[in-house]
């Protein structure tokens, strides 16, 4: 793998994708309540998607050392799955469930990557304040992806917010993308300061902390791709794509 800065004409392709997929994400989130099965969620990605004639990023997808392709364009990870979980006819949702739905897009050529966690009707107050902590550790994270800094910059910012107060996983990472959906660098929620790799203009990386009520330790179902924590605890998990600026970072994925 390598690093890509983008240019400018492909810099605008992949804000269009960005707001097309920020746009299909939120309307998917508005869709999840209890009694919805998370292949409804999928078929719905799937179909405003295809409406925009754009392609699913993760439908089809093979990651390294993975023997079957991923067969749904959007992962829904709920409670205590914590990243890539399948969607189901016979998940359905529960009230006081938490659901993680992220998803990636190609929009002519070019990917964008995003995830948000949300309540499922009513849920306890220390769900709500996982997810609300998870998505400022992304907040946190991003803002310390300036010009001139480092990957290890974001990490030491998201692992400082977290303070300890939840689980980091650490198996899983940020990363670059654009051209491809998985690129270099690879940012993790941890790090110190002034490490890794220096952030330039034209970079654009995928910010995506993974936090959890509990321990930090994680296993794999036998599905071969649900990610869950080791000792049952709830997870939230958000990711904003994000361009590198000379000033600001911008958030490519938003409204
Ligand atoms: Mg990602």
């Amino acid at each position: 793998m390598a690093i890509y800065i983008k240019t400018k004409e492909e810099i605008e392709i992949i804000r269009e994708g960005g707001k097309r997929l920020a746009t299909i994400l939120a309307k998917v989130g508005k869709m999840v309540a209890p009694g919805v099965t998370t292949a409804e969620l999928d078929e719905y990605a799937y179909k405003l998607i295809k409406e925009g004639g754009d392609t699913p990023a993760f439908l089809n997808y093979k990651p390294e050392g993975h023997h079957k392709a991923f067969p749904a364009s959007l992962c829904t990870s709920t409670n205590s799955e914590v990243v890539h979980g399948i969607p189901s006819k016979r998940r359905v949702l529960k009230e006081g469930d938490i659901i993680c739905i992220d998803l990636g897009i190609k929009h002519k050529g070019y990917f964008t990557d995003h995830a948000i966690t949300v309540p499922v009707g009513k849920i306890s107050q220390k769900d709500q304040k996982l997810i609300d902590d998870t998505k400022e550790a992304m907040m946190v994270g991003i803002w310390a992806a300036k010009n001139g800094n480092t990957t290890g910059d974001i990490g030491y910012a998201i692992e400082s917010f977290v303070n300890k107060k939840y689980g980091i996983v650490r198996e899983l990472s940020g990363h670059g993308v654009g051209i491809e959906i998985h690129e270099d660098p690879y940012i993790p929620n941890f790090g110190k300061a002034g490490k890794g790799v220096k952030l330039i203009p034209g970079m654009i990386i995928a910010i995506e902390p993974m936090l959890t009520n509990g321990k930090a330790n994680i296993e794999v179902l036998n599905d071969g791709y649900t990610i869950i924590t080791a000792d049952g605890s709830k997870a939230a998990h958000f990711e904003h794509t994000i361009l590198i600026t000379k000033d600001e970072p911008e958030i490519l994925t938003m409204l």
